[in-house]
């Protein structure tokens, strides 16, 4: 259940339907206040509650309406907000500012190494990336590896590299955060923090991510074997933890085959346009792991609507410390791009004649 509260209700009404809702739910059962587009929302799992007790709170004088749902996300559900969320990334210094969804949005791309490695190639795939024509730049700093002996990440001095690049070229930049404590720390050097696979249900880093991340949007990645409902569950820690500005990315679920690193879910794109708000974009690098099927999923996931591509891109694959096998080359990159302007178009033309239809 959502409560909509009213723009100028008085703090003696908002105490009073507190109070209620403190009676009604019991002690253990929270009540989050969130805040979407503006609107201050009270969310709660209203299962239980019957009709009388439902028009009793709709009563209430600080509640503008009540809306009721089916699903166990609330605040990043369609059925709250019909309208797509843009979401705003890069308002500060020399860096450019680059909108991702929203119904006016084109769809962006976010290209760079998968690891920050040195000072020379982050600067150098910066460079070229941008030059390329795309929007924000990739770089982890801080690795998930699967296993303790591979390359971990530069840590701290691969998110002042980054810094540094965004400072020359003027892209924003997103880099993963692992830990909890690290939150504030990453937010301070990147534009958008990102939330990995192997991460996506570490319950204490989502509500940091909500809570700490000094108003950075943040990429949320889908678990390694999640469903959709646990996805967008895992997006929902996020933003009732106080950080309206999350971005879904699918990046290949686990399946039999291992042909590919992974399952590219393609489907999802629509299906998560009808079921929320959030923009989505996709991850063609971890979802195929072969850099020559990248291409033609890229040219997918824009025609299924995705909101943009997150691509590894590294100046010498075969020299990667990390995903070598997976990442694209700037020419490569190059030719995506060209290639996403034009479907793009025909996605622009095909939404006009439809709204003329
Ligand atoms: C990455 O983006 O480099 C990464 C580790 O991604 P994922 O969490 O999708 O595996
Ligand atoms: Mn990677």
């Amino acid at each position: 259940m959502l409560i909509l509260m009213h723009s100028e209700a008085r703090s003696e009404d908002r105490a009073q339907l507190m109070e209620l809702l403190c009676r009604i739910m019991g002690s253990h059962q929270p009540i989050t206040t969130a805040s979407v587009d503006g609107q201050e929302i009270i969310a709660l799992d209203g299962k239980q509650l019957n009709s009388e007790t439902c028009l009793l709170l709709s009563q209430q004088e600080a509640v503008e309406r009540i809306v009721m749902l089916k699903t166990p996300y609330k605040l990043v559900s369609k059925v709250l907000k019909a309208e797509q969320t843009a979401v705003q990334v890069g308002q500060r210094g020399h860096s450019t500012i680059v909108t991702i969804g929203g119904p006016a949005a084109t769809p962006i791309i976010i290209a760079g190494p998968c690891a920050v490695e040195s000072r020379e190639q982050v600067l150098t795939t910066a460079r070229a990336v941008k030059a390329a024509g795309a929007n924000m730049l990739r770089g982890g700093a801080f690795k998930p590896r699967s296993s303790p002996y591979q390359f971990q990440g530069l840590g701290v001095e691969g998110l002042r590299l980054l810094a540094e690049a965004r400072e020359e070229t003027g892209l924003p930049v997103i880099t993963e955060v692992m830990e909890p404590e690290l939150v504030e720390t990453v937010a301070y050097y990147a534009d958008i923090l990102q939330i990995g696979t192997r991460n996506m249900q570490n319950f204490p880093l989502l509500l940091a991510a909500g809570r700490n991340s000094l108003g950075r949007p943040v990429m949320l990645k889908r678990g390694l074997s999640a469903t959709i409902e646990e996805w967008l569950l895992a997006a929902e820690y996020i933003v009732s933890a106080g950080n309206p500005q999350v971005i879904l990315c699918e990046r290949g679920i686990r399946s039999f085959d291992s042909q590919t690193r992974n399952v590219l879910d393609l489907a999802c794109v629509p299906l998560l346009h009808e079921l929320t708000h959030l923009p989505v974009i996709v991850d063609p690098s971890h979802a195929t792991g072969r850099s020559e099927l990248v291409p033609t999923m890229a040219r997918a996931a824009i025609a299924a609507g995705a909101e943009g591509l997150i691509l590894e891109v590294h100046p010498s694959p075969e020299f990667a410390l990390c995903d070598g096998r997976q990442s694209i080359t700037v020419e490569q990159l190059q030719s995506i791009i060209r290639e996403m302007q034009l479907i793009s178009q025909i996605m622009r033309a095909r939404t006009e004649l439809s709204a003329v239809a």
